[in-house]
């Protein structure tokens, strides 16, 4: 990866010495990752995500993707948190 490694030492302004411990990865060649992050089309979180929150009877969707942190753990959690309060008040 030296091109990504001097493409981002310009854009930081940084130097070679600054750089100690630089890594990247290509996820894609990961064997048990395959992958990096989802990508959306313009149209797709507006026309799909309003019924991936809603809940669906028992049935009910959490994931990072419709989350206030979209393409984090943190927006996994908080989703999971989310659709946890909702079953919990129908329950009681
Ligand atoms: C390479 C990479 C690096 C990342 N690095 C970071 C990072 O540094 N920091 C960060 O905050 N986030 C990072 N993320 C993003 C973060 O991992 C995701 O946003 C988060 O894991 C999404 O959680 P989730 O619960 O929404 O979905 P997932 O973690 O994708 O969980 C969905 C689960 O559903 C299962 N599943 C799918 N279909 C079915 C089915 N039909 N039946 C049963 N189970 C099914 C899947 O096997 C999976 O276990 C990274 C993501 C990738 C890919």
């Amino acid at each position: 990866m030296p091109r990504l490694r001097a493409h981002l030492l310009a854009l930081l302004g940084l130097h070679e010495e600054d750089a100690d411990g630089f890594a990247a990865q290509a996820w894609h060649d990961e064997r048990h990752i395959g992958g990096g992050y989802p990508v959306f089309s313009p149209d797709q979180p507006t026309r799909h995500g309003p019924s991936l929150r809603a809940d669906h009877g028992r049935v009910h969707f959490a994931d990072a993707d419709r989350s206030t942190w979209p393409g984090t753990t943190e927006g996994a959690v908080r989703d999971g948190n989310r659709v946890a309060s909702e079953i919990l008040t129908r329950l009681r």
